[in-house]
């Protein structure tokens, strides 16, 4: 009851305060069905019928609610009393029965949670089922109603289907016309002028279409054929253009179709038989492409979300690689201050038990920093931004440079590493550093996973046009269902906290580097504690032909080596400069320390140094100004880079800017003495 009350007080207001709206949509429907109706009794159509009224009503109901009801059953009450000659009742009879459909149907529609959004498949096959179902309320309501007036002319069955059958045409065709252009203004009409372009042709064929199927008597000879041209015009619409275009498509085929039996009747068929054979044909393309393009829609749609999950994933992951390069690199530059430190300690230190903590202490420093090397490595990997430097360098050459590196942590552990390299040297065309740091890895890996006192063999080997390089150990092995992930990043298989130093990077970061050489690695191993071997594969090319030496440093002839005795220490940072400059002076330089880029022009002059250490990164002058005014002095000694950055362009940056080396921080003493007597720039 109080549902009813509800509802009449919004009917009221609906007259009341949407008058506009409430005159246009009953006059709406009062014209077309005035026009329809006209056409039904003038042209004697019956049993076809054509009645856009029943889709006109669906659309109203779902767009403006139940309301809507009023002027349905107003509109039409009027037609049928100008147009029809029936008893007021029977006109009664009618357009309540067309008011009622329109709110079952609308009723159903809700029952089944149904959206207004027909690019959807759910939504797009609920209407149909609904289309299909509740057009049998209105014929029912006014066949029987004719019925008890006694105004029946024609048999009960006649009367039903035939009005049954216009519903769903008409539903097919009127519905979702409407509901997929309403309102006009929602969204765009083309996408761009090639999009426009393709609407205006597409149109132009689906005209000659109809014209041919629904205007010629072209189909009773070769009818196979025509028939299949509609289809194939509308299966553009459907794919390529928006729902909203084949809405227009089909509305236009129904028009034409329907014109086409009237004005150019190709058939010898009556015209209701033209018209009942449009309402089935036209009435069943239509349902099958709506469903079609719902679910082209819904396609396109799942695409365009996936794109855009991937675009967010991507710009996600570009930002994590960007942090973890940042991270890693702003954790690597306080390293240098603490490596010297503690190989200023070291070389102080006498007492052996002290010395031990402090050689402790370096060693997991040092980790550290390879560990941040591998994280940045990482980053840079995924940004693809590692260039390999291809040189020549034999491969027994690039395996006792990569030695040094392990030798000592072996000897600690209690290991013996045993190398068999080829009788006969060869020569391979690679980035010696990424290669060196490829054997590091596996020989590293080879330590950390063998017990104590366990047996490590690196074999390297020419084997037709590949150089092969195996790591072997006697250690913990791994087990067959994990083989398979190992070179997968932040892979950990172990669990035992005596293995888990790393990140589980190192794997992958050799894999990546392998590949970039073009080359491949594997692993065997015969089980848990049965040891492993890592297998890797560099093809062996040759290099272009080129007699420019591209890594190396061009050396001016006073700065060699051994007269560099006067060094001169620039950096911001006091603690870093203050301890590096008493490494220097235990090394038996004799250094000075500047902390910014214009105290070391002063001193500079004064102390003319054989060497300058130049920090980049300073404030007011930065290390390249300064090496710019440095080399702007009558002063020619070396200058090199000290730098949290170690891309090439930051070392051809440096290079331009008149420095002669560039080491990246955190450096150790070694490396630093190596720069200042020249070793570094001729064999790296
Ligand atoms: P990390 O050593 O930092 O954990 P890696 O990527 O180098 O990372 O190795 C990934 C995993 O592969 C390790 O955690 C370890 O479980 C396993 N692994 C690597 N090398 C060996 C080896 N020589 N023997 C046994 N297991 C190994």
């Amino acid at each position: 009851m109080s549902y009813i009350n509800d509802h009449l007080k919004d009917l009221r207001r609906f007259i009341a305060q949407d008058t506009f709206t409430f005159t246009l949509t009953t006059l709406l429907f009062f014209l077309i069905a005035v026009i329809f109706l006209y056409l039904y009794f003038a042209l004697e159509t019956s049993p076809a019928l054509i009645w856009p009224p029943v889709g006109l009503a669906l659309a109203m109901m779902i767009l403006g609610g139940y309301r809507m009801w009023l002027p349905i059953f107003l509109g039409l009450f009027a037609a049928m009393l100008i147009v029809s000659s029936g008893s007021l009742f029977t006109m009664f009879a009618i357009s309540a029965g067309y008011a009622l459909q329109a709110i079952g149907g609308l009723y159903v529609l809700r029952q089944f949670n149904f959206e207004n959004d027909l690019g959807k498949l759910r939504n797009m096959l609920i209407f149909v089922c609904v289309a299909l179902g509740v057009t049998c309320i209105a014929p029912l309501v006014s066949t029987a109603g004719q019925m008890l007036a006694g105004t029946l002319s024609v048999d009960p069955s006649l009367s039903l289907f035939r009005a049954w059958g216009a519903g769903i045409f008409s539903m097919f065709i009127v519905t979702p016309l409407i509901l997929f252009w309403y309102p006009f203004n929602k969204g765009r009409f083309a996408e761009d002028a090639f999009h426009k372009f393709e609407i205006a042709i597409a149109t132009l064929f689906l005209l000659a279409a109809n014209h041919f199927v629904f205007w010629t008597t072209l189909p009773q000879y070769i009818g196979i054929v025509v028939i299949f041209v509609l289809p194939a015009v509308l299966i553009w619409f459907a794919l390529r253009l928006h729902p909203r275009w084949l809405a227009f498509a089909v509305t236009l085929t129904a028009i034409q179709s329907v014109a086409g039996a009237i004005y150019a009747s190709p058939s010898n068929n009556p015209l209701n038989e033209q018209l009942l054979a449009i309402e089935i044909y036209v009435g069943l393309v239509a349902a099958i492409f709506y469903v079609f393009v719902a679910v082209v829609e819904e396609r396109r749609s799942a695409f365009a979300r996936l794109s855009e999950a991937y675009e967010i994933t991507r710009a996600s992951e570009k930002s994590k690689n960007e942090f973890i390069a940042i991270l890693a690199h702003e954790l690597r530059n306080p390293l240098a201050p603490v490596i010297s430190s503690l190989e200023l300690l070291r070389s102080q230190e006498n007492d052996p038990q002290k010395n031990e903590m402090i050689e402790s202490t370096l060693e997991h420093t040092v980790m550290m920093r390879r560990l941040l090397d591998d994280l940045l490595d990482i980053a840079r990997l995924e940004q693809s931004k590692i260039v390999l430097h291809r040189e020549t360098a034999s491969i027994k050459k690039l395996v006792h440079q990569a030695l040094p590196s392990v030798n000592e942590k072996a000897k600690s552990i209690g290991h013996t590493v045993q190398v068999s390299l080829p009788e006969e040297d060869f020569d391979l065309y690679v980035d010696p550093v990424r290669i060196k740091q490829i054997i590091i890895n596996l020989l590293n890996n080879a330590l950390k996973y063998t017990k104590v006192g366990g047996k490590i063999q690196l074999f390297c080997i020419k084997e037709g046009n590949e150089a092969v390089i195996r790591v072997t150990d006697t250690g913990i092995g791994i087990a067959p269902e994990k083989i398979t992930h190992i070179f997968e990043p932040f892979k950990q298989l172990g669990s035992s906290s005596r293995y888990s130093s790393g990140l589980g990077i190192g794997l992958f970061l050799t894999r990546k580097l392998t590949e970039l050489h073009g080359g491949r690695i594997q692993v065997e191993s015969l089980g848990a504690t049965r040891g492993s071997t890592f297998t890797v594969h560099i093809p062996i090319i040759v290099p272009p032909h080129t007699h420019i030496a591209t890594e190396q440093v061009p050396i001016a002839a006073d700065k060699t080596s051994t007269n560099v005795q006067k060094i001169l220490i620039v950096d911001d940072n006091k603690t870093a400069a203050d301890i590096l400059c008493k490494l220097l002076s235990l090394h038996k330089y004799e250094a000075k320390v500047a902390y910014s880029g214009k105290e070391a022009i002063a001193i500079a002059s004064s102390f003319v140094p054989d060497a300058i250490l130049l920090d980049i990164g300073m404030p007011d002058m930065d290390g390249y100004a300064t090496a710019k005014a440095l080399r702007a002095l009558p002063w020619s000694g070396l200058i090199i880079a000290l730098s949290g950055y170690g891309q090439p362009s930051d070392k051809s940056q440096s290079k331009e800017a008149g420095f002669d080396d560039h080491l990246v921080k955190p450096v150790g003493i070694e490396e630093i003495v190596a720069a200042l007597s020249g070793k570094r720039r001729t064999s790296s």
